[in-house]
């Protein structure tokens, strides 16, 4: 039986432990990353092959995977020099973007793979850091059925769900709505905190109070001993949860409090917290 073969693009915070599964289950995996440092420290860790550039990963693979920052990422490793797309045409590789980017960045490098007889798929995730390790992301995508069903062997490696949700973009859109939930609950928790201990609350209790009632989810959970140790390495960079913000803001997010998030994030990223875990939009609300 042939070995199905990968390329991966991207490896922050999720890239990396998202390959490590995918090598796990017996996928011959080649990287590309466009820090080399890290891309070679993954081949000395687990013996994944390295690329030199995008385009170097499409002779050879059944699939292309990204997951990158942003629409800027994403377009540069598609186009830029060396990008997926300068490489020879009649390549028959699934591409599989898995960054939180726009609908409309997705459909532009989707119809860029098209006129090449290539398919594409958006398939952004929800989950962080955690479940990409424990591959149990869930995973929304856009494009093709068809498609989706020839992903499902290497996606059920990653994620515990995936759904199919439409044509190109409907993934992203998907995953904007989310975010816009998670950001929302994140200051919500930030603020509902604050006001506690401005009371004369303890954090901890409050926290114990919060995640013992059904008021209490799986991220106030997740993050609570974070707040509590004024831990704020990214697993979720702020950075990123701006620019989906910024993003939803694009496709029209005109309510109240989405709006008003946004515009925290974006301050709070503006005040140099963006390379922070997003728990840190506390020290922002915190000079209030
Ligand atoms: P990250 O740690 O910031 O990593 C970003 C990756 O994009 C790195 O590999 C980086 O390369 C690459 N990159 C950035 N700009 C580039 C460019 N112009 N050309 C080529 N490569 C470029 O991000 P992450 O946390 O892994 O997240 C990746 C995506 O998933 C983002 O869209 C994020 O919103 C989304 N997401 C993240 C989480 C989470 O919890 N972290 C959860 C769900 C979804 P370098 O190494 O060279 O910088």
């Amino acid at each position: 039986m042939n070995i199905t073969k990968i390329g991966w693009i991207g490896l922050g915070n999720m890239g990396v432990p998202m390959v490590k599964n995918l090598v796990k289950a017996g996928f011959e995996v080649t990287v590309y990353n466009r820090t080399t440092e890290k891309a070679e420290a993954l081949k000395q860790e687990i013996g994944v092959g390295i690329a030199d550039s995008p385009a170097d990963l499409v002779k050879d693979n059944d699939f292309i995977f990204t997951m990158l920052a942003d629409d800027a990422a994403l377009t540069d490793v598609y186009t830029g020099t060396n990008g997926i797309l300068t490489a020879s045409s009649g390549e028959k590789f699934l591409a599989i973007d898995m960054s939180t980017v726009s609908p409309e960045a997705t459909q532009k490098v989707a119809g860029l793979c098209a006129m090449k007889g290539v398919g594409y798929l958006d398939a952004p995730v929800s989950g962080s850091v955690k479940p990409a390790e424990d591959a149990q992301l869930i995973i929304m995508v856009g494009g093709a059925e068809a498609n989706f069903e020839k992903a499902q062997p290497v996606l059920s490696k990653l994620g515990k769900l995936s759904l199919h949700l439409g044509d190109n973009g409907a993934g992203n859109n998907a995953k904007l709505a989310i975010n816009l939930f998670l950001a929302i609950t994140i200051q919500g928790l930030s603020e509902s905190l604050l006001f506690a201990q401005q009371q004369g609350i303890a954090a901890e209790q409050f926290l114990e109070i919060v995640n013992n009632g059904a008021i209490g989810s799986g991220i106030t959970k997740l993050k609570s001993n974070n707040i509590l140790q004024d831990n704020y390495k990214a697993a979720l960079a702020l950075k990123h949860l701006a620019k989906d913000l910024r993003l939803a803001g694009q496709q029209g997010l005109h309510l109240p409090a989405g709006k008003a998030v946004a515009e925290s994030y974006q301050q709070a990223e503006n005040e140099g917290l963006g390379s922070d875990d997003m728990i840190a939009i506390l020290k922002h609300l915190g000079k209030f």
